[in-house]
Formats: C-alpha cells, structure tokens, sequence
C-alpha cells in the first residue's frame, strides 16, 4: 500500500505535465489509509522521475513521521512540488554548486607576448620572413635543393616558367603554423579553366614535383573550374565555402592555420592534417580536415613525415606567371594545454 500511496502522489504531484499539485490531487491523497502514508518519503514521492532529490539534502529526505497529520503532508506535497520546480533546473546548471570562481581560473602556462604586426598583413614580432620583396634566399628549387631561381623584381616574386626551374621551396621545415602570403595574377592573363594563372601553396612539401598538401591558386575572377579546384580549395578536396576572388592586377592574401597530420611509430595515421584558410579575409576552409595528399589524378593518401618545407608551384600551363609578395609564417609550438 506504501508503495500505491507513493505511485499515486508522485502522479498526482508531477505526471500531470504541468508540475503542479492541484486541490483536488491534495484531496485525492487524503483520501489513502494512515499506514500507506507513514512508509511514504519524501523522495519515494518524487522517485521514478528525471530528478530525485537526495535522500541526504537536508529538509527534503527522510522519513516522513506516522504523526504527522494528513494534511500536512498533502502540504508538504506541494512545498516538494513547489521546490523541485525550481531546484531541478539549478541542479542541472550547476553541477559543483559548491565551487567558487576561483576554482576555474588558470596561471599557466602562461602564453608568448607577441607584438603585432602594424597592420594585420604586416608579420607579427614572432613571424619568421620567408619573402620580404629583397631576395628569395629562404628558398630553394623543389627538385635538387638548388637556390631557387624565380624573378625577384619590385618587391614581388614572380613565377619563372623556364624549362627545368620548377617549383620552389622553403629552406626550412615547419609542422604546425600560421602562414601569410600574398599573390597576384598579372593583368595580361590568359587562358581558361585550369589553365589561367595556375599556382598553389603546398603546405607540406613531402617530396619534389607537386608531392605535398596544395592550396590552389588560381584565377577565379571571372574563369570556371570544376569547384574542388578554385582558388581556396584543397586540390581535389575541398570545395571552397565561397569565392572571394579579386580581378587579375589586384593582390589577394591567404591567411591559413595548418595542423600537420601526426603519425605513428609504424608510419600509420594517427591524427589527419587540419586546415583553416581566409582567402582575402574571407573564411573559405573552416577547420577543414585533410584527406591526405593532393594528387592530380587518383585519391588522397598519407605518407608518414614529421616537419616539412612549404612550396609554391610554377605550373606548366602556358598563361602568363603569377607573382607573390609579403610572405611570412609563426609556428604554432605553444601547448596551451594545463592541469584541471
Ligand atoms: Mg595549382
């Protein structure tokens, strides 16, 4: 009977959907035998719902005394009803009631102090410049590690289509970082599709020719081009989430965070490469995560590798070459990571 009585006022008190004890349910339960009630508590009552409250909170659990009189615990019924609904929403927000705001504030480790840049295209104190319109000498041929031999002219670097130069890459290695660059597609521009101002920025050089991870480059002003391979996509991957191109003669910027893709000992994938690209301050890949290798014809893949060079492309196609300027990178070594 304990158990009927308590089924019953739990319904009464809280399945009528409106969490509410109603007169007629306060009469309903005063209705029930004495001895039904006495084996009742007060979290009997509320048991079998969503929250309960602890048998140990102090003024709601515990045996309810044969002496009290039905009345008063008919009242006490709708003193439970009227807590739990706004008790239950508290409990749920706040998981450590007890915490104080102190408990959640951390010391360290304590991030680098970086001095930026005068304008936001210009590298911040940390940077590390690998073309600043002087000489291309952080760079080197993609195929022997020969000095690169692009055309430094006016601050740019421009492209050199000359049988057997090729593409170019930096001297140093990075694995983790946030790269700046800037390009332009000259104004004589030619061509179309595929074929119009065609270049990219491999952001892990993992072998010569165009072995790496290629964020396209290319003329998409006014130029169609199967999607997944505009300027702002990963090659073959990644359709960009908008094509903010500028017309040919205008400098256009790529700001991209690269996570490299960690292997294991066994030369397995053990996290894939992530890539994050603004292309003219416009966010065209959003944490994008990397199938593998970008490959003209076939499917991505991962090879094993630990830091690599970043390489520009010098494509074959015969339109007119593209140019760069103001090229800088910041490794991301900083682990933000501390104890709880
Ligand atoms: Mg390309």
């Amino acid at each position: 009977m304990g158990a009927t009585a308590s089924r019953q006022v739990s319904r009464s008190t809280y399945d009528n959907g409106q969490n509410e004890v109603t007169d007629a349910d306060a009469r309903s339960y005063q209705s029930e035998s004495a001895d039904s009630r006495s084996s009742a508590t007060v979290s009997q009552i509320v048991k079998g719902k969503r929250s309960v409250i602890p048998e140990t909170s102090p003024g709601h659990g515990g045996m309810v005394s044969s002496s009290v009189t039905m009345q008063t615990l008919a009242r006490k019924s709708l003193i439970v009803a009227t807590v739990m609904a706004f008790a239950v929403p508290a409990f749920a927000q706040q998981a450590e009631p007890q915490m104080k705001h102190q408990d959640t504030e951390v010391y360290a480790p304590v991030p680098p102090t970086v001095t930026p840049g005068k304008t936001d295209a210009d590298p911040p104190s940390d940077a590390i410049i690998l073309f600043d319109g002087k000489n291309q000498d952080e760079w080197v041929s993609a195929q022997d590690h020969t000095p690169a031999r692009w055309i430094v002219a006016d601050g740019t670097l421009t492209v050199s289509k000359e049988h057997g130069v090729g593409n170019i890459e930096t001297k140093k290695t990075f694995r983790d970082y946030q790269l700046h660059i800037e390009w332009k597609i000259p104004t004589t521009i030619t061509g179309s599709d595929q074929a119009r101002g065609n270049s990219g920025v491999f952001l892990a050089s993992t072998g010569p020719g165009d072995a790496g991870y290629e964020l396209q480059v290319l003329d998409n002003y006014n130029n169609k081009t199967y999607v997944n391979g505009e300027a702002g996509s990963i090659y073959k991957q990644a359709i960009p989430l908008a094509t903010p191109s500028r017309k040919p003669g205008e400098w256009q910027t790529y700001d991209v965070v690269w996570t490299a893709p960690r292997f294991n000992g066994d030369g397995t994938l053990e996290t894939p490469a992530f890539v994050t690209v603004f292309f003219n301050g416009v966010v065209v890949l959003n944490h994008f995560q990397v199938e593998g290798q970008t490959l003209f014809v076939g499917k991505p893949f991962y090879k094993a590798y630990d830091r690599a060079p970043i390489k520009l492309q010098a494509h074959g196609d015969k339109s007119e070459p593209i140019s760069f300027r103001n090229i800088w990178v910041r490794e991301l070594t900083f682990d933000p990571t501390y104890k709880k």
